[in-house]
């Protein structure tokens, strides 16, 4: 059996061995993945994101039972830039396998970006496409939503889902910006805590003030995802929403994302953090224009 035949049959061993080589972004996964393409796009693809300590990880762990008992294959894939600095990622890697140990109907994996940011969302898609062929049926996307990266991540999914708190106050306004209009479900987490009616009604005041293309009013539905409270009403509601009708352009613009996202991981990995600086050094001197310079380097890189 070649290693495509064993992760469509199910060998979990070979799709761990795979999700390693697809974070280490060693080439050995790609004719893999072009091997497991075909059988993809039947899982559903859901991005979380929120700021450091809304209750993702607790959500998503609640998430993960309440399809477990519907008995649906579970992926997550955890994006934690913390990581590199702080072992978050390996440390909350660690106690949701615990968790979820014993149980083969889910897979998960943190992905460290270990300072660099660049080809994360490479990494995520070929993740959720290793995922999707190894039978997931939905695939759970938990980043980090500060910077743009992972604000970026977040998006490529069938459906985002954001996650606030009570008691933000001005971090309301600062968020708006930014992952206010990524949200295709808004969940005020932490609900048992005062200010959920205060929160609902700012994100209903910004809502108010436009309107999406596709129609669509993201619902705000409250949690306590440390009682489960709300799960099921926050799984219905990403449900009603990819069962909306304008699901395939959705993914055709993903695609577009990830394709240019592709692309300039494959470039940018023709260099080296030298050759850029060294580059820059003679552009700042004004002994080369940085034209030239992509041309040359373009043209170098065509084959
Ligand atoms: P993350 O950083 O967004 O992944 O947040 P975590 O899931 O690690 O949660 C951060 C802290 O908030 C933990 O101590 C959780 O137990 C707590 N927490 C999560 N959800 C709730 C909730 O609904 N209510 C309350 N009071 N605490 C919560």
């Amino acid at each position: 059996m070649t290693n495509a035949q064993k992760i469509l049959s199910g060998d979990l061993r070979a799709l761990a061995r795979a999700a390693t080589s697809i974070e280490n972004r060693s080439h050995r996964a790609e004719p893999l993945l072009k091997e497991l393409f075909p059988y993809t796009g039947k899982a559903s693809v859901i991005g979380i994101t929120g700021s450091p300590g809304v209750g993702k990880s607790t959500l998503v762990d609640r998430l993960v039972h309440e399809l477990r008992r519907e008995d649906k294959q579970v992926g997550v894939i955890a994006v934690d830039p913390t990581s590199p600095y702080t072992g978050g990622a390996i440390l909350g890697d660690r106690i949701r396998m615990l968790a979820h140990h014993a149980d083969p109907g889910v897979f998960i994996r943190s992905m460290a970006t270990r300072g660099w940011l660049g080809g994360l969302a490479a990494a995520t898609t070929d993740m959720t496409v290793l995922l999707d062929a190894a039978g997931k049926e939905v695939v759970l996307i938990e980043t980090v939503g500060v910077g743009q990266d992972e604000v970026e991540i977040a998006k490529l999914a069938d459906a985002t889902v954001v996650v606030l708190v009570p008691g933000m106050g001005d971090d309301v306004q600062a968020i708006k910006a930014g992952i206010m209009e990524i949200a295709d479900v808004f969940v005020i987490n932490k609900a048992d805590q005062p200010g959920a009616d205060q929160l609902e009604r700012e994100i209903k005041a910004i809502q108010s003030l436009s309107t999406r293309k596709d129609g669509w009013v993201p619902p705000v539905i409250r949690t306590t995802a440390t009682d489960g409270q709300g799960i099921t009403e926050a799984l219905a509601a990403v449900r009603s929403f990819l069962a909306r009708g304008a699901a395939k352009d959705r993914t055709v613009a993903n695609w577009n994302m990830r394709l240019r996202e592709m692309l300039r991981e494959r470039l940018l990995e023709h260099f080296s953090d030298l050759d850029f600086q060294a580059a820059a050094e003679k552009v700042a001197a004004r002994q080369e224009d940085p034209y030239s310079i992509i041309d040359g380097w373009l043209k170098q890189y065509k084959d």
